[in-house]
């Protein structure tokens, strides 16, 4: 088997992994970007980021509104320390090369749900993720300590003596690479993969989460899934989104051509996204069809607003203007994860972990939108700067791991896995479901071959997963439970563990 060394291993480049890698400068890093800068959630992000740097506008104000999308969970701390470092991500991404939209002294400030002010900052308009990743992902090729390897996908962690000792990948053709590190960062995004119906791309099949409860990290949250309320039914994997913005500007939801939301909620089409994910997959599931009326807005020319809705119609073949759009919830952003400090350590000696992969307690049991790209880069950003400062580990010794075969995205197991996900842990929970879902995976993985590690490992998080939707007996946040439809206050600021949790 190949081998190689690296001072530093960062596994996935999006934006958390790319902040880590241009921090630890003038440590060695080698950062594995299979597939190459697009194919992260990143790029994809069309929102915006978050920075409390606006007249009016404050770290108490921009707290204050995450820890109230948290349902009562998120950790005051973490939201603290992040919210209050918004503006250093800010200018590391101007330094980046990132122009945002309008004067670079005021920067144009868009309002979003769950914000109280206008506090979210764009970069090519709703390109703002594929912004950021052009910029970080160039600055990264021009820095002599990074290596980039987009050939590598990470199986496994290889661990020794003292911890986490490296990765072992693998190529496209199944050729093995072992990775000795002295320190390994795992940035490997979400999971929404593990869905049957996501807004995430391929990689984010939570292999990174996978292989870190499978080494025994400390986790938590696994059970706060975000799901969208509108994606595009259609085709493709993964799913084109839909922005909410549509809605914003008179676009409603039809079942079977009648709009429901507004006998559902007082706010209607407005309400919150947790409350829409959960009526459209009601409808969906008492076998209606769920479809977003936007006609008026294209046919009134205000669609010119929505360039990638338009596109993305217009690719599978339906005309907006003409006729509603077909649409579905789902799987988008996971609130849970490896539970972090604020430098990204672990509770594995050797392994750190950042972005949406990583757990810091910020979102609680429901992440604020656009708050996301922000932990990723100041997480990823004081991870770096650690791991440059910090006291040189020695490369523990490793000891051997087994060689997975090649994962197959097209293996019969891996899309009922993604069927049964779907089907229990979705928008609506209830324990006859979780139970029998757990049982389906119990028997898919014992007939699984030792060779399909990679499946075995992702099935061993998914039943991670609806243990946690088991045992919260409540509903809060992103979590709902329709035979537990309350929230039990008595677990109000029990969750927030995270960033000052773990060390
Ligand atoms: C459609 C969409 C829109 C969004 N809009 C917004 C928004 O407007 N604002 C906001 O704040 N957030 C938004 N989010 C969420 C946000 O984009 C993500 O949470 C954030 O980009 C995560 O960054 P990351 O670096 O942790 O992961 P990613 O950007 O997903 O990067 C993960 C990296 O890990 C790699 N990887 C995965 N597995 C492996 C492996 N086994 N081996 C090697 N490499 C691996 C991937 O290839 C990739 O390079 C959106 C998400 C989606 C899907």
């Amino acid at each position: 088997m190949e081998s190689l060394e690296a001072d530093i291993l960062v596994v996935g480049a999006g934006a958390a992994g790319l902040s880590v890698a241009l921090h630890a400068a003038p440590r060695r890093v080698l950062l594995l970007a299979p597939e190459g800068p697009d194919a992260t959630a990143t790029s994809l992000a069309k929102g915006g980021i978050a920075a409390p740097i606006g007249r009016g506008d404050s770290v108490a104000l921009h707290s204050a509104d995450t820890l109230k999308a948290a349902d009562h969970s998120a950790s005051e701390t973490a939201i603290a320390t992040i919210v209050s470092a918004a503006g250093g991500a800010i200018d590391f991404l101007r330094e980046s090369g990132l122009r945002f939209d309008g004067a670079t002294d005021a920067p144009h400030l868009h309002l979003e749900a769950g914000h109280s002010i206008a506090r979210i900052l764009h970069a090519d308009g709703d390109r703002t993720g594929a912004a950021i990743q052009r910029a970080l992902w160039a600055r990264a090729r021009e820095s002599a300590h990074v290596t980039i390897r987009r050939d590598l996908e990470a199986v496994d962690l290889i661990t020794g003596s003292d911890g986490v000792a490296g990765a072992l990948a693998l190529r496209a053709d199944g050729s093995a690479v072992a990775i000795r590190a002295a320190e390994t960062v795992l940035a490997t995004g979400g999971i929404g993969q593990l869905f049957a119906a996501t807004t995430n791309p391929g990689h984010a099949t939570g292999h990174g989460l996978a292989i870190a409860v499978a080494h025994g990290a400390a986790v938590a949250g696994l059970e706060f899934v975000q799901f969208h309320p509108t994606a595009l039914r259609c085709d493709s994997d993964p799913l084109p989104l839909l922005t909410e913005a549509l809605r914003g500007a008179g676009a409603r939801l039809v079942a079977d051509g009648r709009p429901f939301m507004a006998a559902l909620d007082p706010r209607g089409d407005l309400a919150p996204r947790d409350v829409v994910a959960r009526a459209v997959w009601s409808e969906q599931s008492a076998g209606r069809d769920v479809a977003l009326d936007a006609t008026e807005i294209f046919r009134s020319g205000a669609g010119a607003e929505f360039p990638g809705a338009h596109a993305a119609c217009i690719a599978h073949r339906i005309d907006p203007a003409r006729t509603p759009i077909p649409v579905t919830c789902a799987a988008h952003y996971h609130m849970g994860g490896i539970v972090i400090d604020a430098s990204g350590h672990t509770s594995v000696p050797g392994l750190w972990a950042v972005g949406e992969v990583a757990h810091t307690g910020l979102h609680g049991a429901n992440r604020l939108a656009s708050n996301s790209l922000l932990e990723a880069i100041v997480v990823g950003s004081a991870a770096g700067r650690a791991l440059a400062a910090g006291r040189r580990r020695d490369r523990p010794v490793a000891t051997r791991s087994a060689v997975p075969a090649p994962f197959d995205a097209r293996q019969s197991e891996w899309r009922r896995l993604r069927e049964i996900l779907w089907g229990a842990m979705g928008p609506v929970r209830r324990d006859p479901g979780l139970a029998d879902a757990l049982a389906q995976l119990q028997r898919l993985e014992s007939m699984l071959a030792p060779a399909q590690r990679t499946l075995a490992l992702r099935i061993a998080l998914a039943r991670s997963m609806i243990g946690a939707a088991r045992a919260r007996r409540e509903s809060r946040g992103a979590h709902w439970r329709a035979d537990y439809p309350n929230r039990d206050r008595r677990r109000d600021g029990a969750d927030a563990v995270g960033i000052m949790g773990a060390h």
